[in-house]
């Protein structure tokens, strides 16, 4: 069942938090908040709870209306999965009572039998008589996911769920998470402010930036063709180089930019056809599609990271850097003088 937000507002005093936010989520689907500390994302999520009242707009589930400014049931009454990131498992209940605990509609032998199918969907069949605080904190989280998903709720609402879980485990997690969201199908509306684990979890990304969504597409929409600064610097990876614009290029510190190597956009507005002479843009540039060449200058390399199958070089001039990514035989020490080539940049003007 959808779910679908429509024009939510909110505010904290005289701050605001949302503005007129709109979002399906469908059958299936999982969509991840994603923004800065303080953007709204988890007020945009406990308003969908109910830990929050709506203020303006509404909420709906299908064509019912699940709140608004009037209606406003309480999170128990709602048809919702939460898990947060402190999971909140009952520590005097072992695993599998606490499975079973949103189950109070159905028999015992149903509950035992729907307690062990979960269990055995994330590998902790083995865990069901144990109490919370002898599992992991991976192991605890999946317990919270499937307890939330026990009570087949129309949606699923994840507030940094893996915030609490060692950076080696949580991508095994979130690939776990994902298939067993998948599996049951279930809406999913996930806070993170961890881009890689938006790109990884998520079939759409909801990006807020003080509390205005910015932008709303597929990991590969936001990659491609990113809106606003935050977006291209954090999900596109893309750096930032100022410039003014000459003729058939745009002068930066660090070289000259070839007109046909920057990209156009659907928003007519940042396409290098639409700029003027001396205007000065904002580019933003992909560090795999610069290259570097021994010479007197102008710029020199500062640092050097091996990334596996290519090196990082950080490449300074006066107080700006540029990140270049090299393959490995390519790399030069640091130290050196370079010039930037820019012949096969990728780059995108965003302002
Ligand atoms: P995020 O989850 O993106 O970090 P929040 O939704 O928690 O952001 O907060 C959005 C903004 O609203 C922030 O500026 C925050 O300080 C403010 N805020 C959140 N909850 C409250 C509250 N209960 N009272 C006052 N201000 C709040």
């Amino acid at each position: 069942m959808t779910i679908a937000f429509r024009g939510i507002s909110h505010k904290f005093g005289n701050q605001t938090a949302l503005s007129n936010i709109d979002l399906d989520v469908k059958d299936g689907e999982i969509v991840c908040i994603l923004g800065p500390s303080g953007s709204g994302k988890s007020t945009l999520l406990r308003i969908a709870a109910g830990l929050e009242p709506v203020q303006q707009g509404a909420i709906f589930l299908g064509d019912q209306l699940m709140a608004d400014a009037v209606t406003n049931p309480p999170p128990e009454q709602r048809p919702i999965g939460l898990v947060f990131q402190d999971h909140v498992l009952f520590p005097h209940q072992t695993v599998a009572e606490n499975i079973a605990f949103g189950l109070h509609n159905q028999s015992k032998a149903q509950r035992e039998a729907m307690v062990k199918l979960q269990l055995a969907s994330v590998d902790l069949a083995d865990m069901a008589q144990r109490y919370p605080h002898t599992l992991s904190g991976g192991q605890q989280q999946r317990v919270a996911l499937i307890r939330a998903l026990a009570t087949q709720p129309s949606v699923m609402l994840l507030d940094e769920p893996f915030a609490s879980v060692d950076t080696p485990l949580r991508r095994k997690l979130r690939e776990q998470a994902r298939l067993t969201l998948k599996a049951a199908g279930t809406p999913t509306l996930m806070v993170t402010h961890d881009p890689e684990e938006a790109m990884d979890m998520a079939d759409r990304i909801l990006v807020l930036v003080e509390g205005v969504a910015v932008q709303l597409g597929t990991p590969e929409d936001l990659w491609r063709s990113p809106k606003g600064g935050f977006v291209a610097q954090t999900i596109a990876g893309l750096q930032s180089l100022q410039g003014t614009v000459q003729g058939e290029t745009v002068q930066t510190l660090f070289g000259t930019v070839p007109m046909h190597r920057i990209a156009n956009r659907d928003d007519r507005a940042l396409n290098p056809s639409t700029l003027k002479e001396g205007a000065t843009v904002t580019l933003g540039l992909r560090a795999h599609t610069l290259a570097l060449k021994a010479a007197n200058g102008p710029a020199v390399i500062s640092d050097r990271r091996f990334l596996g199958q290519r090196y990082l070089t950080l490449v300074t001039l006066g107080d700006q850097q540029l990140r270049v990514e090299t393959a490995k035989q390519e790399a030069l020490p640091i130290g050196t003088l370079v010039e930037i080539n820019f012949a096969s940049v990728e780059a995108l003007i965003y302002s």
